[in-house]
């Protein structure tokens, strides 16, 4: 990647565009601008369906091993640029760079391998003759051309998410990155054509969600939409391509509940829902924002958890010693202050935080403490909605039916946690949360081989795993009569 240059371009058929008009990138922490980048058009998204759309037969021609061989060649250009993802990861989300060096960029290059390899393994029914006469087959094909739209509190790590199964299976992509965070996706762009993957395969169009996001839903050439957002855009996308009948991924939002039962490792329970609460600032989708305690631990809880979370160390991103940054933007960090507002104008408590850092060094940025909130009521806002920031919500329960509950009463379905010792309630609630993910005594952790995706309206479609490379593909039956006659056994026109 080299140099930190400050000027970035969309990347059409090979091609770095330079376009007319420009939006600048800033870095929450600080307020400096970070790089400048193309604002794209609709003869741009134009440009970039086209070229996806020619160069895919020969990417789906390449087979297998040929695009595996690629896709790994391109991670290993992602590793050698490990460290400079890092440092424009964290310059462009203000998030602390002992977290995108850890985490955001070793995970997405172990993603991208594994797409890299599992592009090799093509899972269906065996063909055999289920009809007499007739052998069916499954063939598993990509759909064509792909449009990836992602958001920003992850930005490398779900682009990779999107750009790896859908490679992997054949398509070819037109990726629209969040306007906040369009960088390192321009930059694996880049490490995408040092790796000799062909012009028109990946594209990458920069700008505004509601005009180059929507041109890419309603284009008619493209065959499949993958997002990563807001409820509220899953929704107003599944509108936009009712018209031309796509096939949706959507990654949704998610209000995670934490169980914690009174028999389990209070300490662990507390550690976890520090981390799970406000990792990325609590930027995350899965975050821990629920945290439902037994009533005979609940007070005990609290005040463990209080304590654990004034110990956060908020920061420069670039201080080592850092471990949670800043929020993405300062709207956003205005809007996570509101709902802590509106929720203690409702009657709810604030345990911890609630305000923004007193540190001089922290004032430019978009900043808000660890908050933990208690005594708000189960129906209220702070409860039901998705704040995406660093605050989380304590609330008690008594017995495992209203813990249960309580955990599946919103409308998102993305993940959860229980903590407990007994293995039978353990395995018990995990069948019954209403969830794309259940972790027992942890929160958060991830990995390339098994998937994640919501329930209910935290959205459908899997990222990671083989199961999505499946939502990637489409599926076809071929029958072939094996007898040769004229009349078949089901013929009753003779
Ligand atoms: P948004 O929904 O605002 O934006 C997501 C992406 O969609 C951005 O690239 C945005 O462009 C684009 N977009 C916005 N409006 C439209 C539109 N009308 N048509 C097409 N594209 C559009 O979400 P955020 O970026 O704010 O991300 C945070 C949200 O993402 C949270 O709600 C979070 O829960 C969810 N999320 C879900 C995850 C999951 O796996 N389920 C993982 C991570 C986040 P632009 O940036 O230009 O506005």
């Amino acid at each position: 990647m080299r140099e930190l240059s400050k000027l970035y371009h969309s990347y059409i058929d090979g091609q770095w565009v330079n376009a007319d008009r420009k939006f600048e990138v800033k870095n929450p922490a600080t307020g400096d601008v970070v790089g400048s980048v193309d604002q794209c058009g609709a003869d741009h998204i134009g440009q970039a369906v086209a070229a996806a759309k020619r160069a895919f037969p020969e990417w789906a021609a390449m087979g297998p091993a040929g695009r595996s061989e690629l896709l790994l060649k391109w991670s290993d250009i992602l590793l050698q640029h490990a460290a400079e993802f890092a440092e424009l990861e964290t310059a462009q989300t203000g998030k602390p760079i002992i977290m995108t060096e850890t985490f955001d960029i070793p995970f997405s290059i172990d993603n991208l391998r594994f797409f890299g390899a599992a592009a090799r393994v093509v899972p269906g029914m065996a063909t055999t003759e289920y009809v007499p006469g007739h052998q069916s087959s499954i063939r598993r094909e990509p759909l064509g051309v792909v449009g990836l739209i992602a958001p920003w509190n992850y930005p490398m790590n779900m682009g990779v998410w999107k750009l790896g199964p859908s490679l992997a299976a054949g398509n070819t992509v037109v990726i629209k990155p969040a306007s906040l965070t369009p960088l390192t996706t321009i930059e694996l762009a880049r490490a995408a054509h040092e790796a000799g993957i062909p012009p028109g395969v990946l594209n990458v169009v920069t700008g505004p969600g509601a005009t180059v996001g929507e041109a890419l839903v309603q284009h008619p050439d493209v065959r499949m939409i993958s997002i990563t957002g807001d409820t509220q855009t899953g929704k107003k996308i599944m509108i936009q391509a009712a018209s031309t009948v796509k096939k949706l991924h959507l990654e949704l939002g998610g209000k995670a509940p934490f169980v914690v039962f009174a028999d389990a490792d209070l300490e662990a329970a507390v550690q976890g829902a520090a981390m799970g609460g406000f990792i990325n600032s609590g930027q995350d989708c899965t975050a821990a924002t629920r945290i439902y305690v037994e009533d005979s631990v609940y007070e005990e809880f609290l005040s463990k958890l209080a304590e654990r979370v004034k110990r956060i160390r908020v920061g420069l991103p670039l201080d080592r010693d850092t471990e949670m940054g800043s929020l993405i933007s300062w709207e956003h960090r205005d809007r996570v202050e509101a709902f802590v507002k509106r929720a203690v104008s409702a009657g709810a408590k604030v345990a911890v935080g609630g305000h923004r850092p007193a540190a001089a060094e922290l004032a430019e940025g978009a900043y808000y403490m660890p908050t933990v909130v208690y005594d708000a009521k189960q129906d209220s806002e702070i409860v039901q909605e998705e704040i995406f920031g660093p605050v989380l919500v304590v609330l008690p329960f008594h017995g495992e039916a209203q813990a249960l509950e309580l955990a599946n009463d919103t409308i998102y379905g993305l993940a959860a946690s229980v903590w407990t010792r007994d293995v039978f309630k353990a395995n018990r609630m995990s069948a019954g949360i209403q969830a794309g993910t259940v972790w027992v005594n942890d929160h958060i952790t991830i990995v390339s081989e098994m998937p994640h995706g919501g329930f209910k309206q935290s959205g459908f479609g899997k990222d990671m795993s083989v199961y999505a490379l499946e939502d990637y593909t489409q599926i076809k039956h071929v029958m072939t009569d094996i007898t040769g006659r004229v009349y078949k056994d089901w013929h009753f026109m003779k």
